[in-house]
């Protein structure tokens, strides 16, 4: 393990949108600053499906105004991956990518923070933890989870062209994953709880009506159906049992299936430092400050879709926001 000698102003924990906006602005604010990353640049976008158009708009997604300029009114995942990447270049940020950052410690009030990471030990006077809130998938539970053909992400529908497959969930990522198998020819059915099917709210997570439309086009052509479900009882190699809402036990045959039901962050990194969090919900969020984002151990803070500030637009402005208050209290310090 090495150590580093040198004495960083801010280190950020994530290079999502929150942790590059982090760093965009500890550059302009001349910090000495570092990124460490797990994955790599954006990875929780990489890892979206392939080619799917993001929901948002343009000046929502954007890191320098005017530098996202997609094909048609928003971008896909490829646009909005190479604009982070590019931004990254273009203004040289300063990011370890592949470097897991695993420990944080705090040293005397005083002198700030040690992290560790994969590869090396830095000391740091604050820490910015964005590491987003895609670490784990809830998982059902049932028999025949951990089979092979069993997955909790989506990435693209072409393998599965002519095969039954079957995605259970009730949110968009859930409702465009059937959307999509079922366009490019997989017979597909979508298994969703009443209560979500009937959700029409935007407020409370609806599926987002540009993606229902489609998906009930999708059901009149009959390629795709949808289960009101209870429970999914077991997978097996080639079907699975699904007990319906009305009490009916249904035998489904079944190549593939996509447990899509949701994701909750990596809190550890928190949580052996001293943060307080509390359950909101299914989720744990951390408790802070709602102005400055810093949580109840002094000089750690924390931005993006593990607060309560969940999608791009505002993992970007937090740091926007924060990240100069910071730069003015080190600069009392001195
Ligand atoms: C399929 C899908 C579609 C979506 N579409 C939209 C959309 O259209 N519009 C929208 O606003 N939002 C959308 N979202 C949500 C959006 O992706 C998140 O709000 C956004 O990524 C949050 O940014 P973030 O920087 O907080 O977290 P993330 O982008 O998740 O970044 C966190 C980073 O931290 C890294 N990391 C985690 N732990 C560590 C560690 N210990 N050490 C080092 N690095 C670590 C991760 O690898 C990751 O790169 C979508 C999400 C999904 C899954």
């Amino acid at each position: 393990m090495r150590t580093s000698e040198e004495q960083l102003d801010l280190l950020i924990i994530g290079a999502g949108p929150a942790g590059l906006s982090a760093a965009d602005a500890a550059a302009r604010e001349g910090l000495n600053y570092l990124v460490v990353e797990k994955g790599l640049i954006a990875d929780t976008i990489y890892h979206y499906p392939i080619g799917r158009t993001v929901f948002s708009t343009v000046n929502e997604l954007e890191l320098r105004e005017g530098a996202l300029k997609p094909c048609r009114e928003k971008p896909t995942r490829e646009e909005l991956l190479s604009h982070y990447v590019q931004f990254v270049l273009q203004e040289n940020l300063r990011i370890n990518t592949e470097e897991e950052a695993t420990r944080i410690e705090r040293c005397q009030p005083e002198h700030g923070f040690l992290v560790q990471t994969t590869r090396a030990e830095y000391r740091a006077a604050r820490v910015l933890v964005a590491v987003g809130g895609m670490a784990y998938p809830y998982r059902l539970n049932v028999l025949g989870e951990d089979l092979a053909k069993v997955h909790h992400q989506f990435t693209e529908p072409h393998p599965y062209v002519r095969k039954d497959a079957l995605v259970v969930g009730g949110g968009n990522s859930a409702a465009e994953a059937a959307l999509f198998l079922a366009e490019e020819g997989a017979r597909t059915t979508l298994a969703i709880w009443r209560l979500d099917w009937d959700n029409r709210d935007p407020k409370k997570n609806a599926i987002k009506q540009w993606v229902r439309t489609p998906l009930e086009e999708q059901i009149g052509l009959d390629r795709l159906q949808i289960v009101l479900f209870t429970n999914v009882e077991e997978i097996s190699e080639r079907e699975v049992k699904i007990r319906k809402d009305d009490g009916g036990l249904l035998r489904l045959p079944n190549d593939v299936v996509f447990l899509l039901i949701g994701h909750r962050p990596n809190l550890s990194l928190l949580h052996q430092v001293g943060v307080e969090t509390i359950k909101e919900g299914l989720s744990e969020v951390p408790v802070y400050d709602p102005e400055t984002f810093e949580t109840n151990v002094p000089g750690l803070y924390v931005a993006g879709h593990f607060t309560h500030a969940r999608h791009i637009k505002p993992a970007i402005d937090v740091p926007r926001r924060i990240v100069p208050l910071i730069a003015q209290d080190l600069r009392a310090a001195v």
